[in-house]
């Protein structure tokens, strides 16, 4: 067997989440991130008949049985995951119509996967509907995000197009824009469905007063995904309250949208 923590989807995990933590994304126990791993890689590095425990996912998740995910501990300190990654991460694989996963790394401690687990997974199966590569979703509490979403409508095509007009890259990076989710409770299966769905039209879900959810093909991509609509939303936070002499115009957008080849979500622009 190989060495799991010289993998390169572990070696990937562990520099993503220590990144995110630099980012000021992931406060205390904050965030939360899911792999879909290959099995084909991952028996490799792990004997695949070796289940440590089986833990209950508290919901079902259809067409994930036999999938393997990398995911990171609830309570777990994303500034922890580089020192320790096999007490804050875990590897598990779902069964019985994903309402049980089998532990096959990870967790020594005692633990188990984020509370979240129901949005990521449920996520997991709306992306892949839309895009069969999607394998990465990834929750965390992006400061000017958050602030946005106390002071902006949550419309969801007046935020993402407040978004789209921060930065030139914006609508080339997510011109599917970004859906917005109320105020909910975190942690619980309603909040995992609303998610969900909302994830079946965009890469990005903010979570009024929360933070956000991406979902992407690979870690960097997702991280890149939240980096950006960060970055916007802090030109936002950093103007909102001053007078707008110039923008980027719809006519602009347009260009851009030709130019580098995206569609930008139907019925966005003017
Ligand atoms: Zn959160």
């Amino acid at each position: 067997m190989k060495d799991i923590l010289k993998a390169p989807f572990m070696v990937e995990m562990i520099r993503t989440a220590t990144n995110m933590y630099a980012h000021g994304w992931d406060e205390r126990n904050g965030g939360n991130v899911s792999v879909l791993l290959d099995e084909d890689e991952l028996k490799e590095y792990l004997d695949l008949t070796r289940v440590h425990r089986t833990i209950p996912t508290g919901f079902e998740a259809p067409g994930l049985d036999g999938k393997y995910f990398l995911v990171t501990g609830t309570g777990k300190y994303f500034k922890n995951v580089q020192y320790e990654p096999c007490k804050n991460l875990g590897i598990v694989r779902l069964t019985e119509n994903g309402t049980q996963a089998e532990l096959l790394w990870g967790f020594t401690d005692g633990g188990k996967f984020t509370s979240e687990f129901p949005a990521h997974m449920m996520s997991h199966v709306a992306r892949r509907r839309v895009d069969p590569e999607n394998r990465v979703v990834m929750h965390c509490h992006p400061a000017n995000l958050l602030a946005m979403t106390y002071v902006h409508t949550l419309d969801e095509r007046e935020f993402t197009r407040t978004l789209w007009q921060m930065c030139t890259e914006c609508i080339v990076v997510f011109p599917d824009g970004v859906n917005v989710l109320p105020w909910m409770l975190c942690g619980t299966n309603e909040i995992g469905r609303s998610t969900a769905q909302k994830m079946e039209t965009a890469r990005l879900v903010v979570w009024a007063q929360h933070g956000i959810y991406g979902a992407g093909r690979d870690l960097d991509e997702t991280f890149g995904l939240i980096e950006t609509a960060e970055k916007a939303a802090e030109i936002y936070m950093k103007i909102a309250h001053l007078p707008r002499v110039n923008t980027i115009t719809d006519e602009a957008l347009r260009q851009l949208e030709a130019h580098f080849g995206v569609r930008a979500r139907e019925g966005y622009l003017q």
